[in-house]
């Protein structure tokens, strides 16, 4: 962070703290009043916030002396001013930056609406709205949590209401799926997201880096079954690794070798596997050794009453109700030999990556960011900037204790916990799985030692056991991002004991993550420690480094000294499988990006579609290009796309099903064919638009068709683009370019597409029958 910037800052914070002295004289009416000054300088332009932003800041800050209690430290205005200049702003756990974040929050809203505060999870949503909403009420602000109330369903919600306020607390899935069903919308009315002015996310990493791989799905209409599932399944059960198939060292690519091909032709009964013919079964004989060799049961997935639940990968939560995409789900199911469930196709798709650079302005908070600076860069054109804590952090972390097994390491760490627990010191154990945290609670249970697990099905019961986790005698056993934002405090007792102790239980997938979890301890200047317990039997170690690692351990296994010192050669092991790990996270989250970016610019075309023709007030110069395109189409390319049908065929399945004609059309030249169609398909709509003489009933039922045609279309591309990448992406390896693969593809699919909804746009035109209700309401029937 260049110091210039260090410096501007600071000088901003100076003029807050000097106003707010200002402040102080007024009483709550007058200060409550600075809030329609403010707004009446900014005038609902954004580019005037940047004027106001001393004033507005000090405003909050003496606001929030008298609604909360909570007078903001100077450290906490710095960070605000940065969160201000497009910073991802590090403020370490505990400093309080749910109170900074209502400064930019605040100040934003003084323009108007399309102000989104997004938080790591639903509870801290509806947690930060109501606790911080008091706030911005009182100065006169409107504000709400777009997320379900505790015990509503996500469709309860009354949208227009939550999307009309000027500040929306939310969560990114929340904000990633309203945005996708607003775009299903038929009218202006049933659309209720306001333009995406300004998003400040909380635990920005856990936003833009760790769900960066997950795509926001909506789905809809099944797909049809393959009856491949269940042979692709048997046969690759017979398969031996190396043998018949590879797994890289990272355990995260597996493919067939020849001699397994050629053992499953036998099997199979086929000739040639790989030709266009057998595509459909080797796509699912890929899916089945995925499936089974790659997919783990109780780490991936946990199987209940006959089906497959997954289990995120961060937190080690069960996810009921999501599915692995394309068609992997299944094959999960089959391997289990559970009922298959139907696989749904995606109607409408978005990347987080996608969705949050659509803001006009970004920025974000979290206690870990400085070790990813350089992507939040070059992916958000985000900045980190450190803001120092408000007192000097005195918490203790001891270097890494290596073991050469996991046994060993489990057997000395439970002494730690022993120990901790005869103090009544509070012990946080954190675990990188939902798999280990249950067998530490087991071992635990076994020293008879109580204690709490944080893998509650609810982020309630976790928030609220966490909130205890620095009590005397308490040991908690967590998970890496369980109960993340909530607040450990602890009780003085406890500082006189060293504070609350981090154990962790073998270190995470990076740097970032490792200290999210230290900064648990020791926050707001309070005593605490921290430690990792690491072997090198351990998952990182395993997955990413060395095979040498795992031959001395194994060799080691039985030595008596177990704890390896200071000098050994494997002491950074770790390290280094955590670099190598993080690179290639990196490198994946830049191919989704890479991939999403031909995705976005064809759903950008399509919306930017949808909107005109909604907002349009005149439809008809759009009805007649649809016009022109299909018959020239038709004319000139061999019957629609090549199909060869006679021009009697298409009138009759396309535009009118019940025309006669006399004479033989296709003895008329190309000309005269293509001004026919033309004139009919005008009769056609003539015939409609007699019926619907209201301006307001015509102009509906025109944008209504239109919509559909280009929802038609649009949706069966969103599912094409899907299975193509996964295509794409298995047939990789032996590829150049996959991405460039992918462009090329779905530039084709695209193209097609418009075809397709051309003609549908004609059919729905064309072919529609109407009602008209006595409410003046009409009803379509489509063909
Ligand atoms: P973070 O999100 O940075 O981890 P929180 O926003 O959860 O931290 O705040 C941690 C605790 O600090 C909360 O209990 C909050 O009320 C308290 N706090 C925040 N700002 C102040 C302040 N200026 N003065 C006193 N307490 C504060
Ligand atoms: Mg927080």
């Amino acid at each position: 962070m260049p110091k210039l910037h260090q410096r501007k800052y600071r000088k901003i914070t100076k003029q807050i703290l000097k106003r707010m002295a200002g402040y102080q004289q007024m009483s709550d009416a007058e200060l409550q009043h600075q809030t329609q000054l403010l707004q009446r300088q900014v005038n609902g332009q954004r580019r005037n916030l940047k004027k106001v932003l001393p004033a507005a800041y000090a405003v909050v800050c003496e606001a929030s002396k008298r609604v909360l209690g909570l007078s903001p430290f100077p450290v906490q205005i710095l960070g605000a001013v940065a969160m201000e200049d497009g910073n991802v702003v590090e403020m370490k756990t505990g400093e309080g930056k749910t109170l900074t974040a209502t400064m930019p929050m605040y100040l934003h809203g003084l323009a108007g609406r399309g102000n989104y505060l997004i938080t790591a999870n639903e509870y801290l949503a509806n947690r930060d709205s109501e606790t911080m909403g008091k706030l911005y009420r009182w100065l006169g602000l409107s504000v709400s949590s777009a997320v379900p109330q505790p015990g509503q369903d996500a469709d309860q919600r009354d949208l227009a209401k939550i999307y009309q306020a000027n500040i929306v607390y939310t969560t990114n899935s929340t904000l990633g799926f309203d945005y996708l069903f607003d775009n299903l919308a038929k009218t202006k009315e049933e659309q209720h997201l306001p333009s995406f002015n300004f998003a400040l996310l909380d635990e920005a990493d856990a936003v833009l880096l760790d769900a960066a791989q997950t795509p926001l799905v909506i789905s809809g209409t099944p797909r049809v079954q393959s009856n491949f599932l269940g042979n692709a399944d048997q046969v690759v059960k017979l398969l031996h690794q190396d043998r018949d198939y590879q797994i890289s060292d990272d355990r995260k690519n597996i493919w067939f070798t020849p001699e397994g091909i050629v053992r499953m032709e036998k099997y199979l009964d086929v000739d040639n596997l790989l030709s266009h013919e057998w595509r459909d079964l080797y796509c699912h004989l890929v899916l089945a050794l995925r499936a089974n060799y790659l997919i783990k049961k109780n780490r991936d997935y946990v199987v209940h009453d006959d089906e497959v639940v997954l289990i995120d990968q961060h937190n080690g939560r069960e996810l009921p109700g999501m599915k692995m995409q394309a068609g992997m789900h299944q094959a999960v199911e089959t391997k289990e030999n559970v009922s298959v469930s139907q696989e749904q196709r995606a109607m409408a798709t978005i990347t987080y990556q996608n969705l949050f650079r659509m803001f006009h302005q970004l920025a974000g908070m979290t206690g870990t960011a400085a070790t990813d600076a350089k992507e939040f860069l070059e992916v958000y054109n985000l900045t980190v900037f450190k803001v120092p804590t408000n007192k000097p952090n005195i918490r203790i972390d001891l270097p890494d204790r290596l073991y050469i097994t996991n046994q060993a390491k489990l057997v000395d760490s439970l002494q730690v916990v022993k120990q901790a627990y005869a103090q009544r010191r509070p012990i946080l154990i954190e675990t990188g799985s939902l798999e280990l945290s249950v067998l530490y609670s087991r071992l635990l249970l076994q020293a008879e030692i109580p204690h709490s697990v944080l893998n509650a099905r609810s982020e309630v019961k976790e928030a609220d056991i966490i909130r205890h986790a620095g009590e005397l005698g308490a040991v908690t056993v967590s998970t890496a991002m369980a109960g993340r934002g909530t607040d450990i405090r602890i009780a003085p007792a406890v500082e006189k004991l060293g504070g609350l102790l981090v154990l962790g239980t073998e270190r995470m997938q990076n740097k970032r993550i490792d200290n999210q979890l230290r900064g648990r301890a020791g926050r707001q200047g309070a005593p605490g420690e921290s430690v990792f317990y690491t072997s090198l039997e351990d998952k990182i170690v395993t997955e990413h480094s060395t095979r040498s690692v795992q031959k001395f351990a194994r060799q080691h296994a039985q030595q008596q000294q177990q704890l390896l010192g200071k000098k050994s050669r494997f002491k950074h092991v770790i390290d280094r499988a955590q670099r190598f790990l993080a690179n290639q996270q990196r490198a994946a989250r830049f191919e989704t990006l890479q991939y999403g970016e031909i995705t976005r610019l064809q759903r950008k075309a399509v919306y930017l579609q949808r909107d005109q023709i909604m907002t349009a007030t005149d439809l008809s110069a759009i009805i007649q290009k649809t016009f022109h395109f299909v018959a020239h189409e038709f004319v000139y390319h061999r019957g629609y796309q090549n199909h060869g049908e006679t021009l009697l065929e298409f009138i009759y399945q396309n535009i009118d099903p019940s025309y006669r004609s006399a004479t033989d059309l296709q003895l008329e030249s190309r000309k005269q064919q293509e001004s026919r169609l033309l004139q009919l398909m005008n009769d056609r709509l003539q015939r409609l638009h007699e019926q619907l003489v209201d301006q307001q009933q015509w102009l509906y039922f025109q944008r209504v068709t239109l919509l559909r045609a280009i929802d038609q279309g649009w949706i069966g591309q969103v599912d094409h683009l899907e299975v193509l990448m996964r295509v794409i992406k298995e047939r990789s390896i032996a590829q150049v370019n996959p991405i460039y693969e992918f462009q090329r593809e779905g530039q084709k699919a695209f193209d097609k597409m418009k075809t397709v909804i051309n003609l549908k746009a004609v059919q729905n035109v064309t072919n529609s029958e109407v009602i008209i209700k006595k409410d003046g309401k009409i009803e379509i029937e489509f063909p």
